[in-house]
């Protein structure tokens, strides 16, 4: 089939509808359970589960706006007013999750995508998600919804309606497309409507629900086809292409990434729960392995993981030559993971041209930033202190603590443009020299729910000399070498000490090498004292710690801060495994620990507070 017939597919369910008639028998999805059990939908199951869905919920209260008066002028206010109502999702790791989420499209609602509560847990994310967005009904699988304790719940996910995707479906076998529910074509989305509201990470505050509709969708998918440099999976494909995920589907990674984006091209998604892969790194790369799966991927951390925790007797029978893309993104990427895993990894088919790394956010629906296709990760080493003044002074031969290497991130993605800009000055800034990345496209949404006066500075900025074009400010800082991008950080984590910066992700990066092979967390903020900022530092001490010289960790943590970054903490807290705060996707939430530190809320195995009369 011409692949222009799915380039132009204006909505997801009319992507999944064109494959399922062309290719119903196709498995589009694949999920190994924690028990090793196999389940799979073919295109034609996907379609039919999601019409089932569809059928079985109410009629959503609002309207969806319809594409004529949401022109891209109209787009400009996108308050959260007239919009359809919205459907919480809440499914375990599974393929019923795509039930509900495609379900709820078809049926006229924005579906919302959120975390799976642990048992017993408090659902933080499930419940900022509800008093944010205010659902008017609870998508889940039977066994979720019945497990539900309402007592645990936030009072606005507590009274809705609830919809089981899975009660008294009949076997998927044998059910012939024809035979699939009707339902009101009126709600068939447009490309203009809202297809899914996805709540950011919650690294620096609250997570924030963007508003991504089927057009920045579509474009984005495109976008990622192209530059990871997938093909088309043709309707004579005997075998299309694999992908294997254990991303949690309700981060953008996981999502789009993990599901969307095997679906788009016609090919197959495998995937298995984030549970079983923190539990046992190596079923990740088995199961692409096993799979012969091309492209697989995931934030640093994972491969990092998989260095410190996979045996070489579990990787001996690793075979990882047909791994193409292995993407990497969502969070700083160090250079050293990505040469470690090559090096680790090699002897097992691995090759280090499969690398991908890659710069994306929810608010550019997922990819922004990458290169043409894989190939082996470019570096550039940078003068560190030249950094922290903003200027990125390059010295190829740099050794020591001084200098800092960083992966290139590639360029702007397709359909996306990308500007570094002095976010005083709104000017673009010159190669080399540390700025705010600001990002336009078809993949880029036009703001938050619920969030209009932050929609309006963060979503329509222009810069000085204002040509009419609107940007969407990322909060992230960088700089562009030889046609390179790369991430320093965000503006609200760099810690000013005595007038210059500092990256606190590369402070903890200095003090996580002195615990190599250990997976240990820390995070770095300043704070005010009576004699202006100060650095603290936090950092989890290994899990088998018994009887360690506390006092001599300290000092190691503080002599190489000073060696490389050219300041003295003011305070090291030295504290358990699992203290310092993390996102969902396991991103460090600084400003949450400062907070937590502020109010004097962390337990520590030891804390050392510099004495003031032996400050410089
Ligand atoms: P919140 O917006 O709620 O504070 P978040 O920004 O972590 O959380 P996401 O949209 O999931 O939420 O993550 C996108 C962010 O991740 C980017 O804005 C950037 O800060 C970081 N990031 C993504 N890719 C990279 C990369 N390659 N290198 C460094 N940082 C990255
Ligand atoms: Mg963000």
């Amino acid at each position: 089939m011409p692949s222009s017939e799915f380039t132009n597919c204006p909505t997801l369910p009319e992507l999944i509808r064109r494959r399922a008639e062309r290719t119903g028998d196709r498995t589009a999805l694949v999920f190994v359970s924690d028990d090793d059990e196999r389940f799979e939908w073919t295109y034609g199951d996907l379609w039919r589960r999601a019409l089932e869905t569809a059928a079985r919920l109410p009629e959503p209260n609002s309207v969806h706006s319809s594409d004529a008066s949401a022109s891209s002028n109209s787009a400009n206010r996108i308050s959260s007013q007239g919009q359809p109502d919205r459907a919480l999702l809440l499914f375990p790791p599974g393929l019923e999750f795509m039930a509900g989420f495609l379900g709820a499209q078809l049926a006229g609602f924005i579906p919302v995508p959120t975390a799976y509560p642990k048992p017993n847990r408090q659902m933080p994310r499930l419940d900022s998600a509800a008093d944010d967005c205010r659902p008017t009904v609870l998508i889940g699988d039977a066994a979720s919804l019945a497990g539900l304790d309402d007592n645990r719940l936030a009072a606005s996910a507590r009274s809705i309606a609830r919809v089981a995707t899975d009660e008294n479906v009949p076997s998927n076998h044998g059910i012939a497309l024809a035979d699939a529910p009707a339902f009101s074509p009126q709600h068939l989305p447009g490309a203009d409507t809202v297809a899914f509201l996805q709540y950011t990470s919650g690294s620096t505050s609250e997570p924030k629900g963007v508003l991504v509709r089927h057009r920045n969708l579509i474009a984005n998918l495109e976008s990622i086809r192209r530059g990871f440099q997938i093909d088309w999976q043709d309707d004579d494909v005997q075998r299309p292409d694999r992908g294997v995920f254990w991303l949690p589907f309700f981060h953008d990674m996981g999502l789009i990434g993990g599901i969307l984006e095997p679906l788009y091209v016609g090919g197959t998604a495998v995937l298995m729960s984030p549970r079983a892969f923190l539990r046992r790194p190596i079923r990740w790369l088995e199961l692409i392995s096993e799979e012969k799966a091309r492209i697989s991927g995931a934030p640093n951390f994972a491969f990092q993981l998989a260095v410190d925790r996979v045996t070489p007797e579990q990787a001996d029978n690793l075979d990882l030559s047909n791994w193409k893309t292995a993407f990497c993104g969502a969070e700083p990427i160090a250079p050293r993971t990505l040469s470690d895993f090559a090096n680790r990894f090699e002897p097992c088919g691995f090759s280090r041209d499969a690398f991908y790394p890659c710069y994306g956010l929810a608010e550019a629906t997922l990819l922004a930033a990458g290169g043409d296709g894989p190939s082996e990760p470019k570096t550039v080493t940078v003068h560190r202190g030249s950094l922290g003044q903003g200027k990125a002074v390059v010295d190829p031969k740099g050794r020591g603590r001084e200098f800092v290497k960083l992966v290139a991130c590639g360029s702007a993605a397709y359909q996306t443009e990308l500007v570094i800009v002095d976010p005083q000055s709104r000017q673009p800034v010159a190669s080399q020299v540390v700025g705010e990345i600001w990002i336009r496209g078809e993949g880029v949404t036009d703001g938050y729910w619920n969030r209009d006066e932050e929609n309006e500075t963060q979503f329509r900025a222009s810069l000085a000399h204002d040509d009419g074009r609107r940007f969407c400010r990322t909060g992230d800082l960088g700089f562009e070498f030889e046609g390179n991008l790369f991430i320093t950080g965000r503006r609200k984590d760099v810690v000013v000490l005595r007038g210059r910066n500092h990256y606190p992700q590369d402070i903890e990066a200095t003090v996580r090498e002195l615990f190599a092979g250990e997976s240990i967390q820390t995070a770095a903020f300043a704070v005010d004292a009576h004699r202006g900022e100060a650095l603290i530092v936090v950092v989890e001490l290994p899990r088998r710690d018994a009887n360690a010289d506390h006092a001599g960790t300290v000092r190691r943590i503080r002599r190489a801060i000073v060696e490389a970054h050219e300041i003295d903490p003011t305070e090291v807290l030295l504290v358990r495994a699992a203290t310092v705060p993390l996102t969902s996707s396991g991103k460090v939430q600084r400003l949450r620990c400062r907070q937590q530190f502020l109010d004097g809320d962390i337990k520590t195995k030891h804390h050392y507070r510099r004495a003031f009369a032996g400050e410089q």
